[in-house]
């Protein structure tokens, strides 16, 4: 997978070369591109916002060089990578705490994509042409993290990162976590333990400590549920009843 984010804030994605992204780079598994908007700009104080129409507070990301450097990622030029067909393979993916809430549902439909570009937007946002122009040569898709409003998009982006480039075969030395976490299967993960098996007076459950795996399977799938229940309920109310067995259904 490649992934291109255009920012006014290159620096805020040193990140990207921690960890496991880090890792993931260095094997090939994953290219990243971070692009500064204002080497697209043209005047001398390499403006990018200006006031908004209509009235109101703030400023507004003006479109040419949102319009320049999406030209540039899509077909090719200063440098980038060269996008074969005009929009080919590529999906906008556009924070704005006026999009759809993210979800590990949507993480996995974006890790499923050759190519994506982030447009991290700050002050009022982008403006709108931006994302109608580049709706006709590409999908789009507008993120929420969740609702409330943060300063720019740029921290929103170094979460969706994580979230999809963990979902990429071969990042995660232990493919099985993916299986077993929170919001794999529509419920929250059980608690997790570690040595010793007692710290300051709380026991581990002993059930854990008791090598039966069917009990355990039983415990975490209890616990995973009644946590979903108590911190969810939104969740467990969307759960295919067919995915419930009799005991699930009698806690
Ligand atoms: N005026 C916008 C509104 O009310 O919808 C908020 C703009 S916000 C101050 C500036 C930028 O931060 C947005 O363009 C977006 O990139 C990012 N942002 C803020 N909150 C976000 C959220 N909940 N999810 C994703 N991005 C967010």
């Amino acid at each position: 997978m490649r992934i291109d984010v255009v920012t006014i804030f290159p620096e805020y994605f040193g990140p990207l070369d921690l960890s496991l992204i880090g890792k993931a780079r260095a094997s090939g598994l994953l290219e990243v591109g971070v692009h500064d908007l204002r080497t697209w700009t043209h005047d001398v104080h390499r403006t990018v916002d200006d006031s908004p129409y209509g009235g109101g507070p703030g400023m507004v990301m003006r479109p040419e060089p949102w319009g320049e450097a999406l030209d540039a990622l899509v077909a090719g030029g200063r440098g980038e990578p060269a996008g074969g067909a005009p929009g080919g393979g590529v999906r906008l993916v556009v924070p704005t705490p006026a999009g759809e809430v993210f979800t590990q549902a949507m993480a996995h439909d974006l890790a499923a994509e050759q190519r994506l570009i982030f447009a991290c937007g700050r002050y009022e946002g982008i403006d709108q042409r931006v994302l109608d122009h580049a709706a006709t040569r590409m999908p789009v898709t507008e993120v929420s993290l969740g609702d409330y409003v943060l300063f720019g998009g740029e921290v929103a982006v170094l979460v969706m990162c994580e979230a999809i480039v963990r979902l990429l075969p071969g990042v995660l030395g232990n493919a099985d976590s993916l299986a077993e976490e929170s919001h794999a299967h529509g419920v929250l993960e059980s608690p997790v333990y570690t040595k010793p098996p007692e710290w300051r007076g709380h026991p581990v459950p002993e059930i854990l400590r008791s090598g039966d795996h069917g009990r355990i399977a039983r415990w975490r799938r209890d616990q995973a549920l009644l946590r979903t229940a108590r911190r969810r309920p939104d969740l467990l109310a969307a759960l295919d009843p067919g995915t419930l067995d009799k005991r699930d259904v009698a806690l």
